[in-house]
């Protein structure tokens, strides 16, 4: 790989996440947000665009869950090793409490042009391992406290290793705090507050996942000041980005040039929650992508491109899948039928229970194993409702022990056999709910087809009958939660049954030609590459030519 860390003409970027999704041995990602941070980096890199990342180092990653004897799930963890990384040699200190609090800063070396460097305040002999220990673990206190590194450190660990950067990226709100230290940084050097604001907005751009506002980050005053995530300012000056109570969101906002929403849809839904605030900047959409390299089987790639023979292909997949479902699970689900994948983050918007409503319907197919299904899940370890929402669909594993699967621990490489292996990928959630999915755009890469509620970047490639199928589209997203259920639950059995089972069962060529459709709808279009290059062309060159333009006005 080319060692091209700057590139005439293209921005600079530093992109701050969370959680980086790389591969499973690196569990430092809870899902979605991880994956797709993580697939982006892998892009740039591919594109050879100069990007430097910030994250995390989690010791002990996000949960292990694993379902007991009862069928309910429950959680391990563990210290992992990380001995593999490179230790820069340089440390930051940040201010959490009272405390100074040492980070040492790790290199994750196999990315190249896009260096990724965690911190952590883990490493042996920390007082302060708690802060770096679980992701999304623990509670308020040890949340801020990561945020502070990640943000304040973040920025810190970049001018320690001498790395300088045009513009800044906060993937999701957590990053915010790196914009109070980039307006600390340039107070210290003697400008007023609304000026250093001013002059910070001119380099972040803001990116901004969450679909409904009660699922945004919002922080009380007097614990933000207790944590010291204040870094200098003022309550006034603080209440001015984020208001009272902080919000992460509204402050990442308020301290971008731009901001995005993850999708077409979701992008208008994020206008409609915060376009209204004062202070708030242009928001447009860039669609997520995920990483054909990671997520599309090579093979099917080849037979896309030279017309050879998707199903056998395909078939071959399905069987590995069957294989690792037999050794892991002791069940020998059937080949020849019909089989629905169903991965996702264990929340009851999703819906995991949806085809399962009404059994008078589906019981006949489940029973004689004309449909099988696989599920994986996890739920966050203090989420009580989700942990009911796996332990409910372990019940109809009991329920049907032949045809429906749950696999414990999803995680990368269960989800890479999933995407792979199953013939359609089921997407039920609740509207407008999902800011984009992810999953079904892996899917749609290896020819499985999406059978799906129109939400997220659905509405940008899924067709109807061509390259997937599409839930009908209920009165409005205003229709009450109980009533879009029963709604979507009969779309769900009528399309399900009057259509994908009988093309599944009697029309195969029209189903391998809508897999070479679904391909071809998702491989450029939903691939993490055309995502980053937007990102660059919309939003980091943009931002760094319009402080070029006002530059050259001071100077005339
Ligand atoms: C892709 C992926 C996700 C995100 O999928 P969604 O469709 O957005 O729910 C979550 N977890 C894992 C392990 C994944 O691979």
């Amino acid at each position: 790989m080319a060692e091209c860390y700057t590139i005439p003409g293209i921005s600079r970027v530093a992109y701050f996440c969370m959680e980086y999704g790389l591969a499973a041995e690196m569990p430092i990602y809870s899902g979605g947000l991880g994956i797709l941070a993580g697939d982006y980096i892998k892009a740039a890199k591919e594109l050879s665009r100069p990007l430097v990342a910030i994250g995390i180092l989690w010791r002990q990653g996000y949960t292990e869950q694993h379902i007991d004897e009862n069928g309910q799930p429950y959680d391990t963890f563990r210290d992992y090793d990380f001995s593999h990384l490179q230790d820069t040699g340089i440390t930051v200190k940040v201010h959490v409490r009272s405390d100074e609090v040492t980070c040492k800063v790790w290199l994750c070396e196999n990315y190249g042009n896009v260096p990724l460097y965690l911190l952590d305040a883990g490493f042996p002999g920390s007082p302060h391992a708690w802060m770096t220990k679980q992701l999304y673990g623990g509670g308020r206190e040890e949340r801020i406290a990561a945020e502070i590194i990640l943000g304040i450190g973040g920025i810190r660990a970049l001018r320690a290793l001498n790395l300088d950067v045009d513009a800044y990226h906060f993937n999701e709100g957590h990053a915010v705090f790196a914009g109070t230290e980039l307006i600390r940084e340039k107070m210290a050097e003697g400008h007023s507050f609304e000026h250093a604001w001013l002059e910070t907005r001119q380099s972040v751009v803001f990116t901004t996942h969450t679909p409904v506002a009660a699922g945004n980050e919002v922080h009380g005053h007097d614990i933000l000041q207790q944590m010291n995530a204040y870094n200098g300012l003022t309550y006034d000056q603080m209440r001015e980005l984020g208001g009272d109570p902080f919000s992460m969101t509204v402050a990442g906002l308020r301290l971008a040039y731009m901001a995005n929403g993850v999708s077409k849809l979701h992008g208008r839904t994020v206008q409609r929650m915060w376009g209204h605030l004062e202070g708030v900047p242009l928001i447009f959409s860039i669609t997520n992508g995920v990483h054909p390299g990671t997520w599309q089987d090579p093979r099917i790639k080849q037979a896309f491109e030279t017309r050879g023979d998707l199903w056998a292909i395909h078939m071959d997949n399905k069987r590995q899948l069957l294989q690792y479902v037999k050794d892991t699970m002791g069940v020998q689900l059937r080949e020849e039928s019909l089989l629905l994948g169903f991965a996702r983050r264990a929340a009851s918007y999703k819906r995991g229970d949806l085809i399962f409503r009404d059994l008078d319907i589906i019981d006949p197919y489940l029973a004689t194993g004309k449909i099988q299904i696989i599920f994986s899940s996890k739920a966050h370890p203090a989420d009580t409702m989700g942990k009911e929402i796996i332990a409910n669909l372990v019940k109809f594993q009991k329920k049907y022990p032949n045809s429906v699967v749950f696999l414990e621990n999803y995680n990368m490489e269960i989800a890479k056999k999933l995407v792979r292996g199953c013939d359609v990928w089921l997407n039920n959630p609740r509207r407008p709910q999902e800011a984009s999915g992810t999953s079904g755009m892996k899917a749609a890469m290896n020819g499985v087809l999406n059978l799906t509620v129109e939400d997220g970047w659905v509405g940008e490639g899924v067709q109807h009958g061509i390259n997937g199928w599409l839930l009908d589209f209920h009165p409005g997203e205003d229709t009450a939660p109980a009533d879009q259920d029963v709604w979507d639950m009969h779309s769900l059995y009528r399309i399900l049954l009057q259509e994908v089972l009988p093309t599944y069962s009697k029309n195969r060529k029209h189903w391998v030609e809508m897999m070479q459709l679904s391909i071809d709808m998702s491989r450029w279009q939903f691939s993490a590459h055309r995502m980053c290059r937007e990102y660059y062309d919309l939003m980091y060159t943009p931002i760094v030519n319009n402080r070029k333009n006002r530059l050259l006005q001071t100077v005339m």
